[in-house]
């Protein structure tokens, strides 16, 4: 099972997920582009890919107190940097 990554950017704040080699395991991450010091990961297993999205989006509100607003957050992608 290859390593996938996906990202999804709220304005600078950025929602990571990362599939690890465990199967069901992913490194769920956020951070924000003007303050990067400020990184929160950690590991979760979940169930889907889309169940570890809902988890790093959560993450990402919760740190930097973010509302998503349709047309100012970009849609999930995977990120092959
Ligand atoms: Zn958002």
């Amino acid at each position: 099972m290859s390593v996938s990554i996906w990202r999804r950017f709220h304005g600078d704040i950025v929602a990571h997920v990362r599939s690890l080699s465990e199967a069901g395991r992913y490194e769920i991450a956020a951070w924000h582009g003007q303050q990067p010091e400020r990184l929160q990961r950690f590991t979760q297993h979940c169930s889907t890919v889309d169940s570890a999205k809902a988890h790093a989006d959560a993450l990402a509100r919760r740190m930097f107190g973010h509302h998503c607003d349709i047309g100012f957050c970009t849609d999930w992608m995977v990120w092959t940097a």
